[in-house]
């Protein structure tokens, strides 16, 4: 099997399969649930995935496996050796190589289904790119490891009356909720009662968790937590592709593998007065309040200040004289021991080794340019 590639790529355009679908498809046909006319509606799909990380590429791998025409993936990070025991996307020469993940997805997905387009984006989802890169997909699952995206994601998709599944884990828990915003009144009239709205995640969680947030890196997770909340959320995803809008669960639903311990929280109706599916305000969406620099765990931030086009080769002459740099034409990684600086494209970069926004934004500052 081939693991690596010489060169990336921005996005999929698979070839002919040798493989027969018919054949490829069969026992899902054969599920009473799916069938013929099911699994040619998947064929028909298109999916984003926001996040590739743990919950993401487990996602995507059923997504693809299930025969889902479109993938959309996002990501804004890069394979390291601590994601290979539960990220089941990646491999060895991934970590090695620091690819970038939703990259990285692409490839695999390639390897198992070349049917499946995947348009991968290596990029922070963010107010100023959430309609271009979700707006042609019709459901949203939310990947992500952090409550800010959640709410943008939340915004978006009650503005557009897109539906969207929420999933996280952490530790041994697994959570995950389907929301069903209301269709917008544009909407033709054949798509006004295609559901009954839910619940959003402002209408549970008016507001982010306060105080410190357990992460993965703080608490560990295991990789069947993971692998439960994705399965339960393209489960979902299938039931809502399939058209089978009435048999999607209208709770949020948390389960912990390791004490057996299991909650239902009802999601089954809007509140009245939520600020965001009510009132129709959306903060998120608007970017008020959104930092620039954030912390996004195992030692190391992310800072997003400047949306700019980066030049790789010539960054690599003006910073060779300090420390090692390596690129190629998606990031470039410059190591100043003992700190690692990766620069994206579109000119984000994240720094390793430190939790301390000023330093990073120092080195940011003396190596990137301010
Ligand atoms: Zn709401």
């Amino acid at each position: 099997m081939q693991q690596t590639s010489p060169e990336f790529a921005p996005s999929s355009s698979p070839g002919p399969s040798l493989i027969d679908d018919q054949e490829r498809y069969s026992r899902q046909i054969l599920f009473s649930g799916i069938g013929p006319e099911g699994q040619a509606r998947l064929a028909q799909s298109h999916v984003a995935v926001v996040g590739c990380g743990a919950t993401g590429a487990a996602a995507a791998s059923l997504l693809a496996r299930a025969g889902v025409g479109i993938l959309t993936l996002i990501d804004r990070d890069f394979v390291e050796a601590s994601n290979l025991q539960r990220q089941i996307l990646f491999d060895e020469a991934d970590a090695l190589q620091a690819l970038p993940k939703a990259e990285a997805a692409r490839r695999k997905i390639a390897q198992f289904n070349s049917g499946v387009t995947v348009n991968a984006h290596v990029t922070d989802l963010i107010p100023s790119n959430i309609a271009e890169l979700l707006g042609d997909s019709q459901l949203i699952l939310d990947a992500t490891d952090n409550f800010e995206t959640r709410y943008l994601i939340n915004d978006f998709a009650v503005q557009k009356g897109k539906p969207w599944i929420y999933a996280a884990a952490i530790g041994a828990y697994a959570a995950t909720m389907n929301i069903l915003p209301r269709t917008p009144s544009e909407a033709p009239a054949s798509q006004s009662s295609a559901w009954e709205p839910t619940a959003c995640l402002a209408c549970l969680f008016p507001k982010p968790p306060s105080g410190p947030v357990e992460t993965c890196d703080t608490s560990g997770i295991l990789s069947t937590a993971v692998n439960f909340a994705a399965s339960i959320q393209v489960t979902e995803a299938l039931k809502f592709l399939t058209g089978q809008v009435s048999l999607l669960r209208r709770t949020l639903l948390s389960f912990d593998l390791w004490t057996s311990e299991r909650s239902e929280i009802s999601a089954r109706t809007p509140a009245k007065d939520c600020v965001v599916c009510g009132l129709r305000e959306f903060s998120h969406l608007a970017g008020v309040n959104r930092p620039h620099i954030t912390l996004c765990g195992r030692n190391s931030v992310q800072i997003h200040e400047h949306h700019r086009p980066v030049d790789f080769a010539a960054m690599r002459d003006r910073l060779s004289p300090h420390g090692e740099v390596r690129f190629n034409n998606l990031l470039l990684r410059f190591e100043r021991p003992p700190h690692t600086l990766t620069i994206f494209a579109d000119g984000r970069a994240i720094v390793q080794g430190t939790t301390d926004i000023t330093v990073a934004r120092s080195l940011y500052a003396r190596f990137i340019g301010s």
